[in-house]
C-alpha cells in the first residue's frame, strides 16, 4: 500500500511540472525560437519529463487496474460467502426440522414402549400368581415332574417380568422421567442387605464373594436407596452371571474427601477390548457374553449409568477378555 501512495504522490507532483514544460514548448514553437539553445534544452527536458510521466502513468494505471481486479475478486468472494451463509441458514433450518421430527418419533417410540410394557406387565403378573397358587398346592398336590415343569415356567415368567420392567425403567431414564428420593445413609446398611441376597445366588455357582474395607465410620452418602440397590444388584448379578463356577468376586468400599467408591471385581469372561466402548449403550451385549449366557437384555448397565450420573457420581470399568472385569462407581459424600 505504501508503494501505491508514493507512486500517486509522484504522479500528482509531476503533473504541474509537465504542464509547465509543455506550455513553454508550445510558446517556443509559437514564437519561432527553436534555434535558441535554452529552448532546445527545454525541449529535451520536456520530452524526457513527458516520457517519465507517461511511464509513471502506465505503472499507476497497471496498479489501479490490478487493485480493481482485486476489488472485483473480493466482491465475488463476498457474494459467494453471502450465498454460503444463506445456504448454512437454510441447512440449519432443515436440520432443526429433522431434529424436531426425530424428537416426535422418539416420543412416539417411548410412548409405544411404555404402553406395550404396561400392557405386558398385567398378564405376566397374573401368570405369576396363578403358577404360584398351583405350586403352593392350592389346586391339589403335584407330582415332582409337574412341579419341575411349573418351576421352569415360573422362572421364565420372572425373567419376562424383569425384562419388561427394565424396558420401562430404561425408557424413563432416557426421557429423564425416573423419580428420585434422596436421603442420607451409611452405605453398609444397604450393602449388607444386597450382599446377603447375592451370596445366595453366588453360592449356587460356587462363587465366593469377599468384602474389603468394611468401616462403620465411613462418611454417609445421600442417595436414593432403592436406585443404588438396583445398581449394586445389577453389578453383582453381572459379576455372577459372567464368572464361571468356582470363581471369585471381590468388593471394596473406600472414601476420599469428596466421594465414596465401590469396586466390584470378578474373575470372569471379561469384556473384549473392541467392544468396551459400547458397554453402557442400550441393548448392547458382547458376543462372548451372549455365547456364555443367553439370558440378558443389555439394559442393566444403561440404567445403572443413568442412576449413578443422576447422583452426581461416575461409573467406569477395566477389563480384558478372559481376565475378569472390575466395575467402579462413585457417589458424592454428604457434608
Ligand atoms: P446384560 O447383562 O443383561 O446383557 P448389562 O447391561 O448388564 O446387560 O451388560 C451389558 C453387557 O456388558 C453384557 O451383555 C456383557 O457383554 C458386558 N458385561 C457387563 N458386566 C460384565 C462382567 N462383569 N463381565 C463380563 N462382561 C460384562
Amino acid at each position: 500500500m505504501e508503494k501505491y501512495k508514493k507512486l500517486e504522490i509522484i504522479f500528482y507532483l509531476s503533473f504541474p511540472f509537465t504542464a509547465l514544460w509543455l506550455f513553454s514548448l508550445l510558446a517556443l514553437a509559437f514564437m519561432g525560437h527553436t534555434d535558441n539553445l535554452f529552448w532546445q534544452y527545454a525541449l529535451i527536458f520536456s520530452a524526457t519529463f513527458a516520457v517519465i510521466f507517461g511511464l509513471q502513468f502506465l505503472v499507476l494505471y497497471k496498479e489501479i487496474m490490478s487493485r480493481l481486479t482485486e476489488a472485483n475478486a473480493l466482491q465475488k468472494a463476498l457474494q459467494s460467502q453471502e450465498y454460503a451463509a444463506k445456504m448454512l441458514v437454510r441447512r440449519d433450518l432443515e436440520l432443526s426440522r429433522a431434529n424436531e421430527k426425530l424428537r416426535e418419533l422418539d416420543a412416539v417410540k417411548s410412548n409405544f414402549i411404555s404402553v406395550a410394557a404396561h400392557q405386558l406387565r398385567t398378564p405376566l403378573t397374573s401368570i405369576k400368581w396363578t403358577i404360584n397358587m398351583i405350586l403352593n398346592g392350592d389346586l391339589g398336590p403335584l407330582t415332582t415332574e409337574q412341579r419341575g415343569f411349573l418351576m421352569k415356567g415360573y422362572e421364565s415368567n420372572e425373567r419376562m417380568i424383569i425384562l419388561v420392567n427394565d424396558m420401562l425403567t430404561s425408557d424413563r431414564a432416557e426421557s429423564d422421567k425416573l423419580q428420585y428420593q434422596f436421603a442420607p445413609i451409611q452405605i453398609f446398611d444397604l450393602m449388607d442387605n444386597v450382599l446377603y441376597e447375592m451370596t445366595i445366588q453366588a453360592n449356587k455357582k460356587n462363587i465366593t464373594i469377599e468384602l474389603e474395607g468394611r468401616d462403620a465410620n465411613l462418611p454417609r452418602v445421600t442417595i436414593d436407596t432403592e436406585k443404588i440397590r438396583a445398581v449394586l444388584q445389577n453389578l453383582f448379578e453381572n459379576a455372577i452371571k459372567y464368572t464361571p463356577a468356582g470363581g471369585k468376586i471381590l468388593v471394596k468400599v473406600s472414601a476420599d474427601k469428596t466421594s465414596l467408591k465401590v469396586t466390584i471385581q470378578d474373575t470372569g469372561i471379561g469384556i473384549p477390548e473392541e467392544q468396551q466402548k459400547n458397554v453402557f449403550n442400550r441393548f448392547f451385549r458382547a458376543p462372548n457374553a451372549v455365547k456364555t449366557q443367553t439370558d440378558g437384555s443389555g439394559l442393566g448397565l444403561f440404567i445403572t449409568k443413568s442412576i449413578i450420573e443422576k447422583h452426581g457420581g461416575k461409573i467406569w470399568f477395566e477389563s480384558a477378555q478372559n481376565k475378569g472385569a472390575t466395575f467402579y462407581f462413585t457417589v458424592p459424600i454428604t457434608h
